[in-house]
């Protein structure tokens, strides 16, 4: 348990796997109660049903970030549970690139807009009304990535995404400051999850470069000499969702090794 974060009442997208899902086990660990959602429906039940096994309060709903219908159905639905929303990280996004500009599909950087970028601002738009309404201040994660502090080539999409995903929690930061909600982002470095080893495969398909070969690579490219894990960024999201963050927003908080 952890008295910063017990009780409150969390929101997560993309908790189905990856970060998204050792995050919510650990806030569910600490006491918060939650409202999981993801894509995957299966996935995202499979969450809340070992956070509950657990002694956690976790409650599941299938949502595409995408869908503005949708995301708002998922804040009143969290409103219905638990009558109140602290906290927000939201987590879903999709890389699936891996070439130069100029043989990118239009469609593939449509969808990566459309999900990295436009479900982060749809999230904090609803989110945001209802801890207005509330008004007793909130705080708000957005993963962005350290791609969204630099640039990544054969990512260009997915880089421009995640320096968007900065740009609206500096600027949605400013904008609710006043009222006490509280927006940062955290910026991973390479982490071990499935989306990562779906790069490694894609990759090796590709470009020809075996596993173990980039393995090595994405380890060297941390000054750590190591990929992190999901529960490292875990540990920063809950310390930005709880009360001992207090005096933190606009921030993009780098989980990168280095
Ligand atoms: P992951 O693929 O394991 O998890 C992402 C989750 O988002 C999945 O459960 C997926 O079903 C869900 N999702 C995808 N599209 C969705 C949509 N339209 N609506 C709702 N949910 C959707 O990947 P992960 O590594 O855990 O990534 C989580 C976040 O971290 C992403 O935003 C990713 O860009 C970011 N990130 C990951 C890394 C890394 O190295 N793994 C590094 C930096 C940033």
């Amino acid at each position: 348990r952890d008295e910063q974060l017990a009780g409150k009442v969390i929101l997560i997208t993309g908790a189905g796997g990856g970060i998204g899902r050792v995050t919510a086990e650990s806030l569910g660990a600490a006491g918060a109660r939650l409202m999981l959602s993801d894509i995957d429906a299966h996935a995202v039940e499979s969450t809340a049903a070992a956070i509950r096994e657990a002694g956690g309060t976790a409650r599941a709903m299938a949502v595409d970030v995408t869908r503005a219908d949708q995301v708002s159905a998922l804040v009143q639905a969290t409103l219905e549970a638990y009558e109140r929303l602290d906290g927000a990280f939201n987590n879903a996004g999709v890389e699936e690139e891996n070439a130069k500009i100029v043989a990118v599909e239009e469609s593939l950087f449509d969808r990566i807009i459309d999900i990295n970028v436009k479900g982060v601002w749809l999230c904090m738009k609803y989110q945001i009304a209802a801890m207005a309404k509330q008004g007793d201040g909130g705080s708000i994660v957005n993963t962005a990535s350290i791609a969204g502090l630099v640039g990544a080539p054969k990512r260009a999409a997915y880089a421009a995404s995640k320096h968007a995903v900065v740009g609206l929690t500096k600027s949605v930061a400013a904008e609710y400051a006043r009222q006490n909600i509280r927006v940062n982002a955290v910026c991973p470095g390479i982490i071990r999850t499935a989306m990562m080893e779906r790069a490694i495969s894609q990759v090796e398909r590709d470009d020809g470069i075996d596993a173990e070969q980039q393995r090595r690579l994405h380890a060297a490219l941390h000054p750590m000499g190591r990929v992190g894990e999901a529960t490292e960024v875990a540990q920063a999201v809950q310390w930005l969702l709880s009360d001992a963050s207090s005096f933190v927003t606009g921030h993009q908080l780098s989980v990168d090794g280095g």
